[in-house]
C-alpha cells in the first residue's frame, strides 16, 4: 500500500495527491488506503498524523516518534486547537487521537507540541493544518415520517421527563470516565453486513420541526443482529434510555467513547471488558426509532466525530514513524 504523503511546514500546504496503490473497496466511504498523511521531520522528533480527511467531524491518528532515544528524559506536550492531547507510548512512540469538531469554523487548526528536558524547555512547535471543506446532508422531508407520538408531543408527563433527566444524567457520568488507552490495533465495522443509511451529521426533520444534527451513523440491520463492539473497551453504560433506547456506551481510554443506540437487546454490562469484535447486543428499534438500525456515535475529548473515520484510520498499530518519515521521496 503506497501513502500519499503530504509534507508540511510552520505555515500550510495542502496537496491532495491519490494513492496509487490498490484501494480497499470499502462500501459507503469507508476507506482507509487512501487517507490523507501530513509528516514532519524536526531536529528531536519524527510527526505523522492520519486522517481520512482533514475536515469537520473527522477523527485524526497523531503519532510522535522522538529521534534519539537516548534523551529519555524528553517530555513532550501536545495541544490540539488549544487543549493538552492525552498521548500514550506505542513502543517507541506516542499516540494520541485528534478531535475536529462538526461546527469548527473554516480556516486553520493549531497543533503546539511542546517538548522539555529535565523540566527545562527545549522548544515548541506551531503548526497549522488547513480544515478542509465539509459538507453535511440536508434532508428535506415534506411528509411526516412515523416517530412514535411520545416523542414528539409537547406534554410529557412529570414521570417521563424526570425519566429523561435521569438519563442525561446517567450519560453525562458515563462519558466523564477517564482512563489510559484501552487498543493498540485499529477499529473495526460494528456489523457484518454494512448498509448505510443514515450519515453522520445529516440534518432531518421530524414531524415538520428541524431536527438536530444526526450525531451518529445508521446501519441497516434486522432487528436481532449481532452488534460487535469496534475495539477493545470496557462498558461504562448498558441500559434502555427514553431516547436512545437500549443503549451501550463503550470507554476506550484516552477519552475515547463508542455507543450503540436501540438495540433489541443488551449482552454486556457495566464493567465488563469487551474485545473488538464482540457481540454486545442485538439490534432492534427500541426509544426513538422509526425501524430496526443501528446507531453507532463516537466521541472524543467530549467532541463527537463521525464514528466512520475513527473506523477508517489505518496506522494505529505501526510501530514507528520514523519508518514512515524515512520513506520520504
Ligand atoms: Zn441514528
Amino acid at each position: 500500500m503506497k501513502e500519499q504523503i503530504l509534507a508540511f511546514s510552520l505555515l500550510f500546504f495542502s496537496f491532495s495527491l491519490l494513492a496509487e496503490g490498490k484501494k480497499l473497496h470499502q462500501p459507503n466511504g469507508i476507506k482507509n488506503s487512501s487517507n490523507y498523511f501530513v509528516k514532519k521531520e524536526e531536529k528531536n522528533f519524527f510527526l505523522l498524523l492520519e486522517a481520512r480527511k482533514f475536515g469537520r467531524g473527522e477523527a485524526i491518528l497523531f503519532r510522535l516518534t522522538p529521534k534519539n532515544k537516548k534523551w529519555i528524559h524528553e517530555n513532550f506536550k501536545v495541544f490540539w486547537m488549544g487543549k493538552e492531547v492525552i498521548l500514550s507510548k506505542q513502543g517507541s512512540s506516542q499516540i494520541g487521537f485528534l478531535a475536529i469538531s462538526p461546527d469548527a469554523a473554516p480556516g486553520s487548526m493549531n497543533l503546539e507540541i511542546q517538548s522539555k528536558i529535565f523540566f527545562v524547555k527545549r522548544g515548541t512547535k506551531q503548526y497549522q493544518i488547513q480544515l478542509e471543506p465539509t459538507k453535511f446532508q440536508v434532508i428535506q422531508k415534506n411528509q411526516t415520517i412515523k416517530v412514535d407520538e411520545k416523542f414528539v408531543t409537547q406534554e410529557l408527563s412529570k414521570e417521563t421527563l424526570e425519566f429523561i433527566k435521569e438519563c442525561s444524567k446517567a450519560k453525562e457520568v458515563a462519558f466523564a470516565k477517564e482512563s489510559g488507552l484501552q487498543f493498540s490495533d485499529n477499529f473495526k465495522l460494528p456489523l457484518d453486513r454494512i448498509h448505510i443509511t443514515s450519515k453522520f451529521y445529516v440534518r432531518r426533520d421530524y414531524n415538520k420541526k428541524k431536527g438536530k444534527p444526526h450525531g451518529g451513523v445508521d446501519f441497516r440491520g434486522k432487528s436481532g443482529t449481532p452488534i460487535l463492539s469496534i475495539q477493545d473497551g470496557t462498558v461504562v453504560l448498558a441500559r434502555p434510555m427514553y431516547y436512545e433506547g437500549n443503549f451501550t456506551v463503550l470507554d476506550h481510554g484516552n477519552k475515547i467513547f463508542t455507543f450503540y443506540m436501540h438495540q433489541s437487546e443488551m449482552l454486556v454490562k457495566v464493567g465488563d471488558k469487551v474485545k473488538k469484535g464482540q457481540v454486545i447486543g442485538k439490534v432492534g428499534s427500541t426509544g426513538m426509532s422509526t425501524g430496526p438500525h443501528l446507531h453507532l456515535g463516537a466521541k472524543i475529548a467530549n467532541t463527537l466525530i463521525d464514528p466512520l473515520s475513527l473506523i477508517s484510520i489505518a496506522g494505529i498499530m505501526e510501530e514507528s514513524g520514523e519508518e514512515l518519515a524515512s520513506s520520504k521521496k
